[in-house]
């Protein structure tokens, strides 16, 4: 999913507000080194999107992704 503004043509950068909850295997060594090994995400939200550019968060649409665009990786 990527966004667009229509304030100011913004389609790059953004602040995401995310509600996520997930269940964490959280690994402990006997020293009580906390290690995260496994999670999953049980439900996620998205609350708000604010462009980074303009401020403006009522004017953000979010974009289909193109299929057949993709990134070209330079190569040299
Ligand atoms: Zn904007």
């Amino acid at each position: 999913m990527s966004y667009r503004c229509d304030a100011c043509g913004n389609k790059t950068r953004f602040d995401i507000f995310e509600t996520k909850r997930i269940r964490a295997f959280h690994h402990y060594s006997l020293g009580g080194e906390l290690e995260v090994e496994e999670e999953e995400v049980l439900d996620s939200s998205i609350e708000k999107v604010v462009c980074r550019w303009c401020g403006s968060s009522d004017s953000i649409r979010p974009q289909e992704q193109s299929d057949s665009a993709s990134e070209s990786a330079d190569s040299g």
